[in-house]
C-alpha cells in the first residue's frame, strides 16, 4: 500500500544557492521540499505543514540554526521533528552538545558529501512514508469501523421496526377472527342445520384454531423481542404441565396414529415458573415430535432432575431427525429446514427458546440424523424435592401450653389459606383467616392467637412486616413461615426474622400437626 500524500522536508539556509544546490540533491518523486531563508520563515512554513525532516543552517543572521531549533522544541507541534545541522567547517565538542540537546539527530559539515546527505535524507524518507501509510490505514480502519456501527445501529433500529411490525400485525389478524369464530360456534350448536354445514363449519373451526395459534406465537416472540412479557411466575410442578400438555395434543397425536408415552423419575417435580407459558413450550415440542413424524411413530416424554439440579423435559420421537448441519438453526426466527414441507412459521422454537430464557433455563436438540429420530431437552432450575422440605421447627418455647389453641392463617391466596384453616379446625383450634398483611395485623390485635401460619410472599405487606408489626402486639406469639421455597438460605432468613418454624408449601396435615405440638 503507497501513501497518497507527499512527504515533506524543510530546507533553511539564508543562502539562495545553497537551498538550490541543496534541493536538487534531495529531489525524489514523493517528496515536497519547503525552503526558507530565515528562521522566521521557516516559523511560517512549520505552522503551515506537517515537516518529517529539517535541514538548517547553522549559522544565519537574525536567528541561528540553534536558536529557530530551540523555538522548535518549545513548540507542541513541531517539538519531534528530526533536525540535521548543516555546519561550515568542524564544529567544536561545545557546539555539537548544545545541538544536541535542541533535539539534532545528527550534523553534516559544509561542503557536503552527496553520499551521506542522500543516505540520511532516504533514511527518513522511507520512515515517514512508512508512519503516512500507517496513519492512512489506522484512517481507512476507523472509518470502516464508523460504517459498521451505523450499519450495526441501522440493523437494530429496522429488528425493533420489525418486531413493532409483527406486534401490530398479529393484532390486526386477530381482530376479525373473534366474530368468526362465534359465527361458526353457532352454526354448529345451530338446530336443524344440515350435516355437511357443521361438518364444514367445524372442519373452519379447526382452520382458524390453527392460524390463532400461530398469531399468538408471532404475537409472544414480537413480545419477548421488546422485553414486553412478564411471566407470571409460581411455584409449579412440571409434571402436571406435561400431563395438561399431553391431553391437550392428543387428539393431534392420534390423528397421525403416534404412541405416546410419558415417564418421570420423580413423582412430583417444582419448578418457579410460569405455568401457561411452561405449558406452551412443552405443548410446541410435542405437537413438532407429532408434525415431524411420518404416521404412527413413537413419542417418549421423559422428566427428572439432572446432575446441575435442573428439572428437565425430554420429547424424543422417531420420526425424520434434523441433519447435523441444521441442528443450530432451528432456534433461529423463521428457520424452517424444509419450508414447503409442513405448514407453520417456523416460530415455535424461538418462542420455547426466549420462554426458557425468561425462566432462567434453555432449550437443546440432538439428532443422530436424518431419518434417525430427535430428542428435544428444556431445563429450568428445580425447587428442593419435599422430601427434603421436610418443616423444621427454628425456636422451641418452654413450657407452653394452650388447649384448645388460637390459632390464625394468612394468606394471599384465598385457597390455600381455607385448606389450612379447615384443618385446623378438624383438629379442634380456633381459628381465624387473614388475606393480606394488613388485615393480619388487624385481626391479631383483636384475636390474639397463640400461633399464627404466615405466608411470606403477599403483595404491598408481606409476611415479614406483617409478623413485625404482630410481634410488638405480642412478643410469645409463635409464628410460623410458610414458604414457596424450602432451601437452607429460606429457613435462615425465616429465623433472622423470628419466625418459629418453616413451612413449605403446599403444607400437609403432617406438618401442621407438627407445628401444633409446639402449643398443644
Ligand atoms: P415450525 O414447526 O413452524 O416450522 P419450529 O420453530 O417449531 O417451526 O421448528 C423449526 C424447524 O425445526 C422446523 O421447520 C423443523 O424443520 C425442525 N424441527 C422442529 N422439531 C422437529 C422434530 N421433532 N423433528 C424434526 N425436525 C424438527
Amino acid at each position: 500500500m503507497t501513501s497518497t500524500r507527499s512527504i515533506k522536508f524543510l530546507l533553511v539556509d539564508d543562502l539562495d544557492a545553497n537551498l538550490v544546490a541543496l534541493a536538487g540533491l534531495l529531489e525524489r518523486p514523493g517528496l515536497e521540499l519547503l525552503m526558507a531563508r530565515s528562521g522566521r520563515e521557516a516559523l511560517e512554513i512549520l505552522l503551515e505543514h506537517e515537516v518529517a525532516l529539517a535541514f538548517l543552517d547553522v549559522q544565519m543572521p537574525e536567528m541561528s540554526g540553534f536558536e529557530l531549533a530551540e523555538l522548535m522544541r518549545g513548540t507542541e507541534r513541531t517539538r519531534d521533528v528530526p533536525i540535521i545541522f548543516l555546519t561550515a567547517g568542524t564544529v567544536d565538542q561545545k557546539r555539537r552538545i548544545r545541538g544536541y540537546e535542541t533535539g539534532a539527530v545528527d550534523f553534516l559539515p559544509k561542503p557536503i558529501d552527496p553520499e551521506i546527505l542522500l543516505n540520511k535524507a532516504t533514511t527518513f524518507f522511507e520512515l515517514a512514508k512508512r508512519r503516512e501509510e500507517l496513519r492512512e490505514s489506522e484512517a481507512r480502519l476507523r472509518a470502516a469501523n464508523e460504517e459498521l456501527e451505523r450499519k450495526n445501529a441501522e440493523l437494530a433500529e429496522s429488528g425493533v421496526q420489525k418486531d413493532r411490525f409483527l406486534a401490530v400485525l398479529a393484532h390486526e389478524l386477530r381482530n376479525p377472527i373473534a366474530p368468526v369464530l362465534t359465527g361458526l360456534e353457532m352454526m354448529v350448536t345451530a338446530d336443524n342445520c344440515p350435516k355437511e354445514i357443521v361438518d364444514l363449519a367445524e372442519m373452519m373451526r379447526r382452520q382458524i384454531g390453527q392460524m390463532v395459534h400461530l398469531i399468538n406465537d408471532l404475537l409472544d416472540v414480537s413480545r419477548i423481542n421488546t422485553g414486553k412479557i412478564a411471566l407470571r411466575m409460581e411455584r409449579v410442578d412440571i409434571n402436571e404441565v406435561v400431563t395438561e400438555a399431553m391431553e391437550s395434543a392428543r387428539t393431534f397425536i392420534d390423528s397421525r396414529g403416534h404412541e405416546l408415552s410419558f415417564v418421570s423419575e420423580n413423582d412430583s417435580l417444582a419448578v418457579e415458573g410460569d405455568r401457561h407459558r411452561l405449558f406452551q413450550v412443552v405443548s410446541n415440542m410435542l405437537s413438532n415430535a407429532a408434525k415431524y413424524s411420518p404416521p404412527n411413530g413413537k413419542i417418549d416424554v421423559k422428566s427428572g432432575i439432572d446432575g446441575d439440579g435442573n428439572a428437565y423435559v425430554t420429547v424424543r420421537d422417531n420420526g425424520e431427525g434434523i441433519s447435523e448441519e441444521n441442528l443450530p438453526k432451528i432456534f433461529e426466527m423463521f428457520e424452517q429446514v424444509d419450508s414447503s414441507r409442513q405448514e407453520g412459521l417456523g416460530i415455535g422454537l424461538t418462542l420455547v427458546m426466549n420462554l426458557m430464557e425468561l425462566h432462567g433455563g434453555g432449550v437443546g436438540a440432538t439428532s443422530e440424523g436424518l431419518g434417525k429420530g430427535s430428542e428435544f431437552r428444556i431445563w429450568l432450575p428445580a425447587l428442593v424435592q419435599r422430601k427434603e422440605e421436610k418443616p423444621v421447627i427454628l425456636n422451641r418455647p418452654e413450657n407452653r401450653q394452650f388447649a384448645p389453641a388460637k390459632v390464625m392463617v394468612v394468606d394471599d391466596g384465598k385457597s390455600t389459606a381455607d385448606i389450612i384453616v379447615m384443618f385446623l379446625n378438624l383438629e379442634g383450634m380456633e381459628t381465624r383467616v387473614a388475606y393480606n398483611g394488613e388485615e393480619a395485623v388487624r385481626v391479631a390485635r383483636e384475636f390474639k392467637p397463640e400461633m399464627i401460619f404466615m405466608d411470606l410472599g403477599m403483595p404491598k405487606m408481606d409476611g415479614y412486616q406483617a409478623a413485625e408489626e404482630i410481634r410488638k402486639l405480642d412478643p410469645d406469639v409463635i409464628m410460623i413461615a410458610v414458604s414457596g421455597w424450602g432451601r437452607e438460605e429460606d429457613k435462615r432468613r425465616s429465623k433472622e426474622a423470628g419466625f418459629d418454624g418453616h413451612a413449605v408449601k403446599p403444607v400437609e396435615p403432617e406438618d401442621l400437626r407438627q407445628f401444633l405440638s409446639l402449643i398443644c
